[in-house]
């Protein structure tokens, strides 16, 4: 089974505390509410039996004084006196009026009513007997009597006091006051509130709330039920009905009591109690806990609320501060990569540094090997000069020594002619050696001259021009393919031409021992560049010799035909134009030399002076 998550958790815990702090809300205000409302009750109670008090204790006196008064013995002593009777009941009328009292009456030792104040008004007391009620013999018994009861002659609800009527130590009856306690029962209504007052049995005889009233607090056991018809206490009331209280709990602060009210819902009341000493009843005062539970429903709602808001800005706080962690721990982290690709940058830029130094010194030590190498290749290259010029120089110096001799012999012999042909003789000797001069020179200099615009087909004719006589004697087929409009390349038409010159004078001596003897030279212009090409039907170089050709002093060819630096200086010119001289053996036979050159954009073509 899936693990709830973490966030579901937490609002169930949200949840949680938000009802905890509802509940104690409302239990905190239930409980004070009831506090506040059993001390109401409490003092509610205390005035109302100081009133009830108040009340019965004005008239209580009203049995004695009327047990004690003269006329009142003479009526009992002389029952049939009409006149008597008469005054009796005018004065007792006189005296209930003043009091305020219900009614007062007297009666004889069995309980016939002799005189009432009532004595003119159909429901009189006159003529009855009510020795039944507990206060006709608790006055004989006791000395004094108390009872409510509803009347049985009026039927209306009344508090008797009695007391006994003695004359010389024999009873002659019992001297009763009665009076209503409806006056209180209004006074509750109007204050408001539940109030009931209970008798001995527990039956509300007075009681705030109309529909209480002679109901039952608690169930009646038979003996009571008897003792009530008996006294005929609730005559004409029913008391059949239901108990009042339903259920009953006594928390701390009071006992709650159900009422099933009017409309058949069961109420609960906080509801608080005084037993009123001398009277044997219970007055109880009932708090409806319907309000107080609503206003403990509203306290425990808002601390819920309170709760939940203080909750919702907690947890906005912590995701306030969780995203500020984040930002931070993301912050730490990208400080910690910096410092650490700093470090690798460090590190890296230590390894470079050295590296550099490290090819530096490889460099340093590359130039001492290349200059020494420069050296070696200088010496060796001067040693090969040496021999070379010393063979070339000599070979003509010989002769010119041999050719000088016999020269001044045919001079001293007056041989003129003969001598003036070797004479002739010295002058190609020295031609020769002249020749091989200007070849040095060309080779040491470093300045080859001016470069400007010039049509390379007029370069290629002029040196076609000067070896066309070697060609031609040495039966060499040349094929020239070159454009009729020419080709304009910024150059030096002297050098140019002494590299074609080199390249066909190289071709020539290549295809001099060969059966077919051709020089295809070609100029090629292709978009911005022009390739010039010279090939034989030679034998082509060997392998071994490719890398070497252009190498100064090498040669082939045989001493004193060859300086090996024909090459050499032309690949330098073509260099010293841009381009670069190559070579190829051909597929079909023959070596191929050619070179590219850059084509000039604009300027007429100093070269064609040149070819007039
Ligand atoms: P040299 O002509 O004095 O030998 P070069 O520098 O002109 O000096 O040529 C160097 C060498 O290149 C030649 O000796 C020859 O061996 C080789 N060579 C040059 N041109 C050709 C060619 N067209 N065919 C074959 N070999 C060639």
């Amino acid at each position: 089974m899936k693990a709830p998550s973490k966030s579901i958790l937490s609002w169930c815990a949200a949840l949680l505390v938000i009802a905890a702090v509802g509940v104690s809300g409302f239990a905190v205000y239930d409980r004070s509410g009831r506090t506040d409302a059993k001390a109401t009750g409490d003092e509610r109670i205390g005035l109302y039996a100081s009133t009830l008090d108040q009340v019965v204790e004005r008239f209580r006196t009203l049995p004695f004084v009327l047990a004690n008064d003269e006329s009142i013995h003479k009526l009992l002593e002389a029952p049939a006196d009409r006149a008597l009777i008469d005054r009796v009941n005018r004065s007792l009328a006189a005296l209930a009026t003043a009091a305020g009292a219900d009614a007062l009456y007297v009666m004889d030792s069995s309980g016939l009513t002799l005189a009432a104040s009532n004595y003119d008004q159909p429901k009189s007391f006159v003529g009855e007997n009510y020795n039944f009620r507990p206060y006709f013999r608790d006055a004989v018994e006791h000395g004094r009597g108390q009872f409510f009861a509803i009347g049985v002659t009026t039927g209306e609800p009344g508090y008797f006091l009695s007391r006994p009527v003695w004359r010389e130590g024999k009873l002659l009856g019992v001297a009763v006051v009665k009076i209503s306690l409806e006056g209180l029962e209004a006074d509750w209504r109007s204050a408001g509130g539940n109030i009931a007052l209970a008798d001995n049995r527990g039956v509300l005889f007075l009681a705030s709330p109309p529909n209480w009233k002679y109901r039952p607090i608690r169930p009646l056991n038979e003996a009571e039920r008897t003792d009530i018809r008996r006294s005929m206490q609730y005559s004409g009331i029913s008391l059949e009905g239901w108990p009042l209280l339903k259920h009953r709990q006594s928390p701390d602060n009071g006992d709650v009591v159900n009422i099933s009210m009017e409309d058949g819902d069961l109420h609960s009341f906080l509801v608080t109690r005084s037993d009123l000493q001398g009277y044997g009843w219970t007055l109880y005062s009932f708090t409806d806990l319907a309000p107080i539970r609503r206003a403990a429903v509203l306290a425990g709602a808002a601390s819920a609320l309170t709760a939940a808001v203080l909750l919702l800005l907690f947890l906005w706080w912590r995701g306030r501060q969780a995203t500020l962690r984040v930002k931070l721990d993301a912050h730490d982290m990208l400080e910690q990569r910096v410092t650490e690709r700093t470090q690798e940058l460090v590190r890296a830029n230590d390894s470079l540094s050295r590296e550099i130094e490290e090819r530096r010194r490889a460099e340093d030590a590359l130039k001492r090997a290349q200059d020494e190498l420069v050296q070696a290749s200088k010496l060796a290259a001067l040693g090969q000069m040496s021999a070379a010029l010393a063979h070339e120089i000599n070979q003509p110096l010989a002769a010119l020594k041999t050719t000088l001799a016999s020269a001044k012999l045919l001079i001293r012999n007056g041989a003129t002619e003969r001598a003036a042909a070797t004479v002739a003789t010295i002058d190609d000797l020295v031609a020769r050696m002249g020749e091989l001069t200007q070849h040095l020179r060309t080779f040491a200099r470093k300045d080859f001259g001016e470069m400007e615009p010039i049509d390379i087909t007029v370069v290629v004719q002029r040196a076609l021009a000067l070896a066309n006589a070697r060609l031609g004697a040495e039966g060499v087929r040349t094929v020239i393919d070159m454009p009729a409009g020419g080709v304009t390349v910024t150059g030096n038409a002297t050098r140019l031409e002494q590299v074609l010159l080199n390249l066909l004078s190289n071709a020539a001596d290549a295809v001099s021992s060969e059966p077919e003897r051709i020089i295809a030279l070609s100029v090629l212009q292709n978009g911005g560049e022009v390739l010039l090409s010279v090939a034989d039907s030679g034998p082509g170089i060997a392998p071994d010799h490719m890398a070497s050709v252009f190498d100064p002093f090498f040669t082939t060819k045989q001493v004193g035909k060859g300086l090996g630096l024909g090459l050499s200086i032309s690949y330098a010119i073509i260099d010293d134009h841009g381009g670069r001289l190559r070579v190829r053996n051909r597929t079909d036979g023959g070596a191929e030399f050619s070179f590219v050159l850059p084509v000039a954009q604009s300027a007429a073509p100093a070269a064609t002076a040149i070819g007039a």
